[in-house]
């Protein structure tokens, strides 16, 4: 847009010489000034592609050396932009009851900016596929499920450092978010199996000079079709991010994404976040109208096929776009 924009400029010279300004004397209405927002480009391929190196490490069940090996590669990817890292490990206790250890993985970019946003997505994987009607004991890929978040903030933080931003960001990857203990008609749903990445982080904050102001968290965000409601949590505790988000996506013409419509409730990390840290905090995800058996999410959801094959551009192109516009928008005041 800027390039455009100073091009137009030195052909609107070139013609003002050419034509020896003869309509100088005219009176030609100046252009209306329009408040513009620069903020670097998002690559779709990019994020694609970082979809693509998670899933092939394998599926990234905690404690297993797929799982490290992969937390080593984001971790390191993200210092390549120039961002601060750091691991939070800790050992919690899961869903049989028994000791596991996880790994947050933290990448921070202006450490001493007092406004600062939270950006976060889980990167562990389902350890089992209980969703499937084949291999339900194996685990999941989780392209979707795991990668596709971490992929859009993967990209967020690349083009980030290379267009400075008046922010703090803190980007936090939760791990054990998806090692949740299977819904089952003879005990009660235990919600507080999920999210334990989360529920630790959120208990035992990372030091920040000051707590973010607003949070973002994407789960699901790249599959074909992709559609986003406005979560019922986050317009309870996070209407006016809700609004910021869902009218940037209309402005980009991506309503067809972001519907404008609201849903139920979901437990999701951004529970914990907005109960336990007191960091106002959305969630978007995919909560499709033709979701799977279990009536909410996608039909790929905790099975095989949540692999590459459901993963599309646009829709990480879509999210990752909306995201760069709020936070350039958010630190340009213009919000
Ligand atoms: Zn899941």
């Amino acid at each position: 847009m800027k390039n455009l924009l100073s091009l137009l400029g030195i052909s609107a010279l070139l013609g003002c010489l050419v034509n020896s300004c003869e309509t100088a004397n005219q009176t030609t209405p100046p252009s209306p000034v329009v408040a513009e927002i620069t903020a670097p480009v998002f690559n779709r391929d990019s994020a694609f592609l970082f979809v693509q190196k998670q899933v092939d490490f394998g599926p990234r069940v905690p404690q297993t050396s797929e799982h490290a090996a992969c937390a080593d590669w984001i971790k390191s990817t993200f210092e390549s932009f120039g961002w601060i890292t750091q691991f939070q490990e800790a050992e919690v206790m899961g869903y049989d009851d028994q000791a596991m250890n996880i790994k947050n993985i933290i990448a921070t970019i202006n450490p001493d900016k007092k406004q600062r946003v939270l950006l976060c997505a889980h990167w562990d994987t389902r350890r089992i596929a209980d969703q499937d009607k084949e291999r339900q004991d194996e685990p999941i890929l989780g392209a979707d499920d795991g990668g596709s978040g971490v992929a859009v903030l993967m990209e967020v933080a690349r083009a980030i450092s290379l267009q400075a931003i008046d922010l703090g960001i803190d980007i936090v990857l939760f791990d054990a978010e998806d090692q949740g203990e299977s819904s089952s008609a003879t005990r009660p749903y235990r919600q507080n199996t999920w999210c334990i990445g989360s529920q630790y982080w959120s208990k035992n904050r990372h030091p920040m000079v000051s707590k973010p102001y607003m949070g973002i968290l994407l789960d699901m965000v790249g599959s074909k079709g992709a559609r986003f409601p406005r979560e019922g949590l986050s317009v309870k505790h996070a209407g006016g991010i809700v609004s910021q988000v869902w009218n940037e996506a209309l402005d980009l013409g991506y309503s067809d994404m972001f519907v404008n419509e609201n849903f139920n409730e979901i437990v999701d990390d951004h529970l914990f976040i907005n109960d336990i840290a007191r960091i106002p905090t959305i969630d978007i995800i995919n909560l499709p109208t033709n979701p799977s058996a279990n009536g909410t999410f996608g039909h790929y959801w905790h099975t095989h096929k949540d692999n590459m094959n459901i993963i599309d551009k646009h829709s990480l192109g879509a999210v990752g776009e909306v995201l760069i516009q709020v936070l350039y928008k958010n630190a340009s005041g213009a919000l």
